[in-house]
């Protein structure tokens, strides 16, 4: 169990525009693996790469440049998610690249259905994109009869290919569930329902994945495509579980249903008045900073434990809150999970809920959900 855990780990790689890249430890094994296949299909010259031979040492070269193009495509893909949900407004926490593939977190859910069909396509356009630049160097490579760059663009080419295709499948939480689900909301107007149907769909194909690797396994005795296609499978299942499960009990499903009273402070007030009638009767780790209901940002405890004691008269709420950020709030509409993953990383512990007309409605603290029948 512990080197499992270990292998899930994560470290951050690279930082791109602000947004941390990290990968896992099991990154580093699929990695290796896919260099390994590569090179030996150069060196014996299998389908993509039958017309050229290569010595083993090239061919290992050829095999880890190539996955390195193969990694790239992925990272690609996932940096145009997170792009064009800067351009709806909406930042990322982080891109993880795992062993299937790759994943945007972005901050909070999309506003509307647009912006939520705008974000999903983004990351398959680009993959065709890729697909047809790779297809387009193939060629030239080709006519400078640079073969060993051909076989290796073509590998990356059809990659590219694949993970667009792939990902448009109908099932959250992949790129095609996600413009289901942008098609459901706009059309049936509930972001919690559409979420629930597209993520069926995920579970659907999820499962389709499973018997279709048994079915290779048993009559095209292709052990390893088999296990690939099961472990694709149980992966995508455990994601579109995730996103669904919280509805299967009778608890909250969205952050406004698992909302505690917004308990605020004004921004002007000073921190000891905070402590004498704010914290007094509601103890809790964090409070909203708040004006008329307009959010201001987040004060928690952990953020006064290094302001000394005999500064609390003079120090303002608003110089020591955390101020409002796309990591501190989320509309009620919400899946309280994905909520709750938010609240688990953006250092608070605690989230604001503010409503479509920016007013504060709610607040969700880490341990404190409220689990109504
Ligand atoms: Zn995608």
């Amino acid at each position: 169990m512990n080197l499992l855990r270990f292998f899930r780990r994560q470290i951050q790689v690279a930082r791109v525009s602000g947004i941390p890249v990290r990968i896992d430890y099991r990154w580093f094994v699929v990695f290796a693996l896919s260099a390994w296949v590569v090179a030996a299909s150069f060196e014996q010259g299998t389908v993509l790469t039958q017309l050229v031979k290569l010595a083993p040492g090239a061919a290992w070269a050829a095999g880890v440049a190539t996955t390195v193009g193969l990694f790239l495509s992925i990272f690609g893909h996932e940096l145009s998610h997170a792009l064009a949900g800067r351009v709806e407004g909406i930042g990322s926490e982080e891109i993880v690249l795992h062993p299937f593939g790759g994943l945007t977190r972005l901050s909070r859910e999309p506003d509307n259905p647009r912006a939520e069909f705008r974000i999903a396509v983004a990351g398959p356009s680009a993959s065709f994109l890729f697909a047809v630049v790779a297809f387009a160097l193939m060629y030239a490579a080709r006519l400078a009869e640079m073969r060993a760059a051909a076989a290796a663009l073509s590998i990356v080419a059809y990659w590219n290919l694949f993970i667009a295709v792939s990902n448009l499948l109908p099932g959250y939480p992949l790129d095609g569930g996600r413009v289901l689900r942008a098609f459901l909301w706009k059309r049936y107007g509930r972001l919690d329902e559409a979420t629930r149907i597209a993520s069926l769909g995920g579970q659907l194909i999820a499962g389709a994945l499973v018997v279709f690797g048994v079915w290779f396994y048993v009559r095209a005795d292709d052990p390893f495509r088999a296990l690939w296609l099961v472990l694709i499978g149980l992966f995508l299942w455990d994601a579109a579980r995730a996103v669904r499960g919280p509805r299967r009990g009778r608890g909250p499903r969205t952050a406004g249903e698992a909302m505690t009273a917004p308990v605020s402070v004004e921004p002007d007030a000073t921190v000891s008045h905070f402590i004498d009638h704010v914290l007094n009767v509601h103890r809790q780790r964090a409070v909203a900073v708040a004006r008329g209901r307009r959010l201001h940002g987040i004060l928690t405890l952990e953020d006064l434990k290094s302001l000394p004691r005999e500064r609390w008269r003079e120090t303002l709420v608003r110089d020591v809150m955390r101020p409002v950020a796309d990591d501190l709030f989320v509309g009620p509409q919400t899946p309280l999970a994905q909520a709750e993953r938010l609240m688990n990383t953006n250092g608070a512990g605690a989230l604001a809920v503010v409503d479509q007309s920016g007013e504060l409605v709610g607040l969700l603290l880490r341990g404190r959900i409220k689990r109504k029948a």
